[in-house]
């Protein structure tokens, strides 16, 4: 045994002899080689294979991503605390405190004290990104380890299989693509797919066989003529062909819809040049040498993704008339493209410290801000959502990149775009297909906006704009708007109001209004009128006063019931839902307190309360949108509301006398009293105050008793 693990060292240290040419530093490698393989001796993997071939493989792939020894030796003893007997003690006594350090970030806590399983997990979690903070190696000895497991998955029960997998793909690839470890990332991605959904898995692998194969000569056909023109220019370059990971062909296929033979960039070719200069020289050359595919073409050399990643795409038009992918970018930014955050210990870059703390900014952030967070499980739900990536790149159809928050829709690319271009926005096409405006944007997608010749924003798109762009103009524009519709709306009440009295339209001028209405700011006089503050005659009484004093006799004011959310009082109604801005009692039916009372929903004018039988009701009340749930508030406080009966009798003289007086004697308020005789028949309109239905009902029976009265209804 110690043979074939004698064989594994020096394998492992050829590895590192590629990168790391100094023999001399090797002591404390090969102490933890032995050290560990001692430790784990007599302990065997699922597979049957010795437990401590797991530790080694993993050191390999940190060898591949040209770590530095130390992290590589850690890895070598990475499960010796949990697994086996020795103690964190010791391994600092053996090996120092930066590897004993690397080796308890690793090292899951045991505690019995986490008896669901979740909240252990959660826990452990958190732990490792706390020791993730002060050494950044750690969870590259995590990616590596669970990279290994990964690869060993299929020893494992089944259900454990798909809950390591599910925890791969949620967690530890987007970590390594935050991180920018693509080439990690990409491996623990396909793998969790292999066992997530293996026919998937399948169809996938056998596709991406039979393109590459057919791609294959096309793909040298294209090579030779690019070389040849490189070296032309004198321009040293490697180009290699790369078929797409099979999980982001799994997520083309399932979240974007798209079939499988439309999918035209399974492999993509790769120019890696010297430097970032000649990047675009290569451009040149591949755009001269075939056709581009206009509006493909984005430059993340000038525009670097946020985790490090740089490179130009295009996309050109190859002799079999498909497409294919072209990425361009020199030797180090494809070291970053692969290895990211790796790539700093590698010694081909020259990364600074500075350099690295730049890329794990964001990370440091979130410990900082979450590290007081005393519920694991929220915890690790915030971290999963700050992987995330934060930024999503889109092209307009010219093919203008713009950089948007995740989540974005069709309209906050509008409002990005121009001002006009959002205001007039009425619709959008992505990647060609008309969509619907809350839609949310993907990276790579390409969005077209349908204008109107109208402005057109609409209040619903607060509800999903998410860039504060979109969010403040859309605002302002709703408010300026509102002034407009208010004054249409209030001149028309008032309108109506006049023509009722006979006087022409023409006679309403600003001038008057400003002189007699009491208002000299119109817009206040509008938005009054609208929210019922005054009524259309108290404003067309000051503005003709002598047409009004010879037509009616109106004794008193009429004062609707209006309760406004900001206002002090306390609410009167009981809403299901959130409270809107306005409440108003319907006028035409006037509803007390005892009333069925059902609530109308306008956008304009918030919500109407009528009473459940009035014929006022708009028809289309049944659609759920405008129907809301209303009820009395059970504590009304004496608190009074208006309402209007109508009592018909025989007219005769002190008629309207002695049903003045027969309401005041209950103590109730009479806000309006309008009589008409119509030759012996008296019609009499009285709007009052009472505080519910039963003193309604007295109200009537009283009335009832007055001589000559036949009818009182509401
Ligand atoms: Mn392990």
């Amino acid at each position: 045994m110690k043979r074939v693990f004698k064989e594994k060292y020096e394998e492992l240290v050829r590895r590192i002899n590629k990168y790391f040419p100094d023999g001399g530093g090797y002591k404390i490698l090969e102490k933890a080689f032995w050290f560990g393989y001692d430790s784990h001796n007599g302990q065997f993997r699922r597979s049957g294979a010795p437990y401590f071939e797991h530790c080694v493989e993993a050191a390999n792939i940190l060898a591949e991503l040209q770590l530095d020894l130390k992290t590589i030796a850690a890895c070598l003893l990475h499960d010796v605390v949990e697994d086996t007997g020795v103690s964190i003690e010791e391994v600092k006594e053996g090996f120092g405190e930066d590897i004993a350090m690397l080796v308890d970030g690793v090292t899951k806590i045991t505690d019995l004290r986490f008896k669901d399983a979740e909240i252990k997990q959660a826990e452990n979690f958190r732990k490792m990104l706390l020791s993730m903070a002060r050494d950044i190696r750690v969870i590259m000895i995590k990616f590596a380890d669970r990279l290994h497991n990964m690869r060993t998955l299929e020893h494992l029960p089944k259900r454990k299989q798909k809950w390591i997998a599910r925890e791969t793909l949620d967690v530890y690839a987007p970590l390594a693509h935050r991180f920018g470890i693509a080439r990690l990332a990409w491996q623990l991605e396909d793998l969790a797919l292999k066992f997530l959904d293996p026919d998937s898995y399948i169809f996938i692998d056998k596709m991406i066989e039979e393109k590459w194969s057919d791609k294959m000569e096309q793909i040298e056909k294209m090579k030779d003529p690019i070389r040849r023109e490189m070296i032309n220019l004198n321009i040293p370059c490697s180009i290699v062909a790369r078929p797409k990971s099979y999980y982001s062909v799994y997520k083309k296929m399932t979240t974007e819809n798209i079939s499988p033979s439309e999918i035209h960039d399974l492999l993509a070719l790769r120019i890696i040049t010297d430097k970032k200069e000649t990047c675009y020289a290569a451009v040149g050359v591949v755009h001269t040498l075939f056709i581009p595919v206009a509006d493909r073409f984005t430059d993340y050399i000038a525009t670097p993704k946020s985790n490090g990643y740089q490179s130009i795409h295009t996309t050109v038009i190859i002799p079999d008339g498909h497409m294919m992918e072209v990425h361009i970018r020199n030797k180090a930014m494809d070291l970053t493209a692969e290895m990211g955050i790796a790539a700093h210990w590698s010694y081909d870059t020259k990364y600074t410290e500075e350099d690295l703390d730049k890329q794990l900014d964001w990370f440091h952030q979130f410990i900082d801000m979450n590290i007081e967070d005393a519920n694991p499980a929220e915890f690790m739900e915030s971290f999963k959502f700050d992987l995330v990536q934060h930024e999503i790149f889109v092209f307009s159809p010219r093919g203008k990149l713009i950089k948007l928050p995740k989540d974005a829709t069709p309209v906050d690319f509008a409002f990005d775009v121009h001002t006009e271009v959002g205001l007039h926005c009425i619709g959008a096409k992505v990647n060609s297909k008309v969509v619907p405006l809350n839609t949310t944007l993907q990276n790579g997608d390409e969005v077209q906006i349908l204008t109107s010749s109208k402005p057109n924003p609409q209040e619903s798109w607060l509800s999903f704009v998410i860039t504060s762009k979109a969010i403040s103009l859309i605002g302002k524009w709703l408010r300026d708007n509102r002034k407009k519709l208010y004054k249409e709306h209030g001149r028309k009440l008032l309108f109506i109001e006049l023509s009722n009295n006979n006087i022409p339209e023409k006679e309403l001028t600003d001038k008057l209004l400003k002189q007699r209405s009491g208002f000299s700011n119109l817009d206040a006089l509008y938005t009054a009128l609208v929210q019922h503050e005054v009524t259309p005659e108290e404003i067309a009484k000051r503005l003709f006063p002598s047409v009004y004093r010879k037509n009616k006799v109106s004794l008193f004011r009429r004062i609707p019931r209006i309760w406004k959310s900001e206002s002090k009082e306390e609410p009167y109604l009981i809403i299901e839902g959130e409270m809107p801005k306005v409440i108003e009692l319907s006028r035409c039916c006037r509803p007390i307190p005892g009333d069925k009372i059902f609530g109308y929903f306008d956008e304009n004018k918030g919500v109407i309360v009528h009473r459940s039988r009035c014929k006022n009701i708009p028809g289309d009340s049944f659609n759920g949108k405008h129907n809301i749930k209303v009820d009395w508030a059970a504590d009304l406080n004496n608190r009074v509301f208006a309402t209007t009966i109508k009592v018909t009798g025989v007219d005769r003289k002190h008629l309207l006398r002695d049903i003045a007086i027969a309401i005041s004697e209950l103590d109730i308020n009479v806000l309006v009293i309008h009589i008409e005789a119509k030759e012996t028949v008296a019609i009499c309109d009285i709007t009052m105050e009472v505080k519910d239905l039963s003193q309604l009902d007295e109200v009537n029976r009283k009335i009832s008793k007055i001589k000559g009265v036949q009818r009182v209804v509401r």
